[in-house]
């Protein structure tokens, strides 16, 4: 497989599969048989304030699925005139361009789910991404930085290069620097959870987690579950997900245990 961020997706959809997942033919879980349910931890609450400074955006080849990419596309032929990237409020000829270079970044590249042949669309950074030095941080190592952050170097148009350029269609991978999705020891459960780590820590992230219930963060946690069921859905893998969505939709905000047999206990 190649070394875009189709790995950590593959990963992420192992621990919450109802089903083994093979990925060109190999396992792709940690452990031997799927998960027998999921626990939504307590720290899965806890409030992120990721400020969207992007030092953690490092020039990894993100990727979608057909549903997934598919809007990005629809506005672009559909909506051209109101093409918006977020807030920043690029002059129309920019947006064009950026939108053109987009599309031209994407390769579609074919994986093998479960026997079954699937798409991925994969936006490619270029080998020569240059090295540069984080913006507002001079003491910090320079280092190479995803394409899709904004340069900074053309103030008449304010563009600040500590901004996604993409930021609406950022791929799941990037939707979740937080959320982390994993195994519990004796590999029976999916755990879900909200943690810094490693990476994010070195990079210097300045996000907090704050013991708060926050409805608009829990609001973009359910989104973002959501378009990881999206990617689950479009690769044929039945998982979890509409059961987490479901309990956090209608309310849940406490630890649970989501077992196959569709009940909920809360720990
Ligand atoms: S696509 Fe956007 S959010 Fe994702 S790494 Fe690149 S700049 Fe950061
Ligand atoms: S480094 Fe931390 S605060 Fe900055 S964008 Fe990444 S997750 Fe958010």
């Amino acid at each position: 497989m190649s070394m875009d961020s189709s790995r950590l997706i593959f990963k992420d959809l192992s621990c919450v599969s109802k089903d083994f997942i093979k990925v060109e033919g190999k396992g792709f879980t940690d452990s031997y048989s799927p998960v027998s349910g999921i626990k939504i931890n307590e720290s899965f609450f806890l409030k992120d304030s990721c400020d969207i400074c992007g030092r953690c955006c490092v020039p990894e080849e993100n990727v979608w699925t057909e549903s997934t990419i598919k809007p990005f596309f629809d506005d672009l032929e559909i909506h051209k005139e109101d093409y918006i990237v977020d807030e920043i409020d690029f002059p129309f000829e920019v947006k064009m361009d950026l939108a053109k270079e987009f599309v031209d970044s994407i390769e579609e590249r074919s994986v093998i789910v479960n026997g079954v042949e699937k798409s991925l669309f994969v936006s490619v950074q270029p080998k020569d991404t240059p090295i540069v030095t984080f913006y507002g941080d001079p003491k910090r190592k320079p280092m190479k930085r995803c394409r899709w952050l904004n340069s900074g170097e053309d103030h008449t148009i304010g563009i600040h290069w500590d901004k996604c350029k993409i930021h609406p269609y950022r791929s799941v991978t990037c939707r979740i620097p937080h959320m982390r999705i994993k195994t519990s020891q004796d590999g029976n459960y999916g755990i879900l959870g909200v943690q810094s780590y490693g990476r994010n820590w070195q990079l210097g992230c300045t996000a907090k987690f704050e013991q708060v219930i926050d409805e608009n963060d829990i609001k973009s946690k359910i989104n973002t579950l959501s378009i990881l069921k999206q990617y689950a859905d479009d690769l044929g893998i039945e998982t979890y997900l509409p059961e987490v969505i479901r309990y956090l939709e209608e309310g849940g905000r406490k630890s649970c245990l989501i077992e196959k047999s569709n009940s909920f206990t809360l720990f």
